[in-house]
């Protein structure tokens, strides 16, 4: 190689353009030569010595002029040219040193120049000495790592490198070997300093080393996941030829089962073109794949829904009533609404508008109306409860991801019907719960809006389910906890709970037969009589419905039964008030009973509850102390304020109902003995007051007189709820007279003849009116 310091500078050069290629010092090239002017320059060199000025230019204009050079280049020698038929030429140029250009001595028809060397400057010393070793070394760990076709040549430039000992040629060999961009490169040209330009080709080698390790890595992870795929079809298929070899390929015969099942199903037509995907998802599948169960599980599924299967349900109106009336006793009203309600639909042809709800304490025949309905209607009955649910899969289902998902308690309870057109009763409305995991009442509501049920979503299933002919049928102890949302749509029937004689001719004509039936035995072999279900009903249960009546007649059937298993009684057997307590244990409630004898401070209010109406003392009595209110017992919220309006009352009247002064001065202790806590602490007001007033004037309060009704701060009566089971309980507790609000009046209507023969209602307007009916000594001054 030529050593720059020999060229002789002072003459001018010709000068050739590059296209996105730097030329470096002792590196060869093959260049075409191609331009008129470059071919000019070629020319005039070969008939000189052979030197040319290589610049590279910053654009890849093939016209160019002085500017779209740059001003530092290489000067090299043409060793080798082949002149080409068009006129070009392949040359081959080695480089010979850097060079600056001065000036441009000519520009037509070629580019001549002067031009400078450039000495680079080189400061020997450890640190670029390291900065060498390292560089080399880097680069060889490039070289290595890149695994590409011309790195062939790559071991034979690392034994060049090691025997190069100029740093300046070293960044020159490493700098054409690293797929530079142009002005990178001409950057490193450009860079006299060495450790500089060492510092930069470091960089480049390190950047490099990134990239090959990034497209390494793809590599790797895409080689990785084909040989997945390919090992994973590979064993799919040996499996299946495994199979066939053993005989366990009956899964064939199993697809086309489901197969045809899914189209004898009568799916809608997007439903079915989703099974049959599914199918086909799960034709492919490996039969060791866990997913296999959960999608058959999916698949049968939808297979047993009822799609298109129905009753052939009629609605006799006639014929309706009949069975109404020979499943239950009384219940006028209910069977009524009931009757009312079909013919509308009869009318209408579909069912729209609101949903039947019963609501009524336990026992009151609400499911068992439910299912005479269906019986009525020639439909299937299912029963799904909602107490407690919280969460909104319940109804609607868990998505098919969950571990053992399945469809929510809707579909399951139209799955069991097993037709679309079932009598679908939704229990304990009430007590549906909502926290954070959706509101169920909404998913339900989406069940039970006719505007939205023919397409009813449930997760599992991920295909809509048509509702749109199912009779719901709600139920509720109570109204207060439905979602308001909800109770909209409701159309509420009430079933207010028996009198003693409806209870006693239920269990007779109805529960007495059902149970023999049931336990095996003929009508007449055990005779009980009417006295000894009277006890049961009075002593042995306290309910407004029939449930516990039921349960308590079931265990002394069952009690003789065995009696008549063992052969140790002979049927015809009675069973009166005196052999009661053999089978069932001594008398439970006696407190039913009204007080036995007049007392001072002591009235007996009614209330409402869930379960029905209930009978309950309120005890005050008072003491020695500093004017304080004590409440003790079953007392809610609202009935404390009920006790205050009431001594407020009576303090605010003290004088003229002939109190004495002082009772300011002692307490006071107001205590309501027994019973659930009732709803509506309000109308306990005037019983209250009742029997805080006896307590302070010494007159005592009737035992036979029961009362309910919310009292003002002026001793006004104002009207209640729950009249009909508060009624009925002062039926049940044997009570006289039922004092009530006078705007309750219009209550009575419904309650049952022989209530209204055994019981007095007085109607009050005023405090004064119920201490006049309530206290024993009727020298009460007026108020
Ligand atoms: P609910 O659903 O209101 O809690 P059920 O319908 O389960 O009550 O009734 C409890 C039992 O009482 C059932 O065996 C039912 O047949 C019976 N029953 C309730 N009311 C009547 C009635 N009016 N006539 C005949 N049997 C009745």
């Amino acid at each position: 190689m030529s050593d720059g310091n020999h060229l002789n500078l002072k003459e001018e050069l010709p000068l050739i353009p590059l296209k996105n290629v730097v030329l470096f010092p002792r590196v060869a090239i093959p260049l075409l030569v191609q331009r008129a002017k470059s071919i000019g320059s070629l020319d005039y060199a070969l008939s000189q010595d052979r030197l040319v000025i290589f610049v590279a230019q910053k654009n890849i204009y093939d016209d160019v002029d002085q500017k779209d050079l740059f001003k530092i280049g290489t000067v090299g020698r043409i060793f080798e040219i082949h002149k080409l038929p068009d006129g070009t030429s392949k040359v081959h140029v080695e480089g010979i040193a850097r060079v600056r250009i001065k000036e441009f001595s000519q520009v037509s028809p070629f580019f001549k120049a002067r031009v400078e060397l450039i000495e680079p400057k080189y400061a020997s010393g450890i640190e670029t000495e390291a900065l060498l070793r390292t560089t080399v070394e880097q680069f060889r760990k490039l070289v290595e790592v890149r695994n590409l076709p011309m790195s062939t040549t790559f071991p034979e430039l690392i034994d060049a490198l090691e025997q190069v000992k100029d740093p300046q040629q070293i960044v020159d060999l490493i700098a054409i070997n690293l797929n530079l961009e142009l002005l990178d490169q001409q950057e490193i040209l450009e860079t006299t300093d060495v450790s500089a330009a060492l510092k930069k080709i470091n960089f480049y080698i390190g950047r490099e080393l990134e990239i090959m390790d990034a497209e390494k890595k793809v590599v790797r992870e895409t080689r990785k996941q084909l040989g997945k795929m390919q090992k994973e079809m590979f064993l799919r298929e040996q499996m299946k030829s495994i199979e066939k070899e053993l005989g366990l390929d009956g899964e064939k015969g199993e697809i086309e089962t489901l197969r045809a099942k899914i189209k004898a199903a009568g799916m809608p037509k997007d439903t079915e073109a989703k099974a049959l995907k599914e199918l086909g998802r799960l034709e492919k599948m490996s039969s060791f794949s866990p997913e296999v169960s959960y999608l058959r599980t999916y698949l049968d599924w939808l297979v047993e829904l009822p799609w298109s299967r129905k009753s052939t349900a009629k609605i006799d109106l006639k014929e309706a009533e009949k069975i109404l009336n020979d499943d239950h006793y009384g219940l006028k009203k209910v069977k009524e609404r009931i009757l009312e309600y079909l013919a509308v639909q009869k009318q209408v042809g579909k069912i729209r508008g609101p949903i039947l709800c019963f609501v009524g304490p336990p026992g009151t025949g609400k499911t068992s109306i439910g299912r005479s309905i269906a019986r009525a209607l020639g439909r299937k009955f299912v029963r799904v409860s909602l107490g407690g649910m919280r969460d909104e899969a319940e109804i609607r289902g868990h998505r098919r991801t969950y571990v053992g998902a399945l469809p929510g308690r809707i579909v399951q309870g139209v799955n069991t019907a097993g037709t679309r057109n079932p009598i679908f009763m939704l229990d304990e409305l009430d007590k549906i719960g909502m926290d954070f995991r959706g509101d169920p009442s909404a998913a339900l509501l989406e069940a039970l809006d006719p505007e939205q049920n023919f397409a009813f979503s449930d997760h599992y299933l991920e295909v809509p389910f048509d509702l749109s002919d199912v009779m719901f049928i709600a139920t509720a102890n109570m109204l207060d906890t439905v979602p308001p949302a909800l109770r909209d749509r409701l159309e509420i029937i009430e079933f207010p709970g028996y009198t003693e004689d409806e209870k006693l001719h239920i269990v007779k004509k109805f529960l007495l037969p059902k149970l023999f039936k049931e336990h095996g035995l003929k009508e007449n072999s055990i005779r009980f009589n009417d006295q000894a279900l009277k006890d049961i009903i009075r002593k042995h249960t306290r309910e407004a419905g029939v449930r516990d009546l039921e349960r308590q007649t079931a265990t002394i059937i069952r009690k003789i039964t065995r009696k008549f298993v063992e052969k140790k009684v002979k049927a015809g057997l009675a069973v009166t008030p005196q052999t009661l307590h053999s089978y069932l244990g001594p008398v439970r409630f006696t407190h039913q009973e009204a007080e036995t004898k007049d007392e001072i401070g002591v009235s007996t209010g009614l209330a409402w509850t869930p379960v029905g109406g209930e009978v309950m003392s309120i005890e005050a009595s008072r003491m020695p102390g500093k004017g304080k209110l004590l409440l003790t017992g079953h007392l809610g919220e609202v009935m404390k304020e009920s006790v205050q309006a009431a001594l407020s009352f009576a303090r605010s009247t003290a004088a003229k109902l002939g109190i004495k002064e002082d009772f300011y001065k002692e307490d006071i202790h107001v205590h309501v003995p027994s019973g659930a806590i009732p709803k509506d602490g309000p109308s306990a007001g005037i019983a209250m007051a009742a029997a805080i007033i006896s307590l302070l004037t010494g007159n005592p309060v009737r035992k036979d007189v029961g009362m309910t009704g919310e009292v003002t701060l002026r001793g006004k009566v104002l009207g209640i709820g729950g009249v009909k089971e508060k009624i009925l309980a002062a039926h049940r507790a044997g009570l006289k007279t039922v004092i009530m609000p006078a705007e309750n009046e219009k209550d009575l209507e419904d309650i049952p003849r022989e209530v209204r023969r055994d019981l007095k209602f007085k109607f009050a307007k005023t405090m004064d009116d119920v201490l006049k009916l309530a206290l024993k000594n009727n020298r009460v001054p007026r108020v």
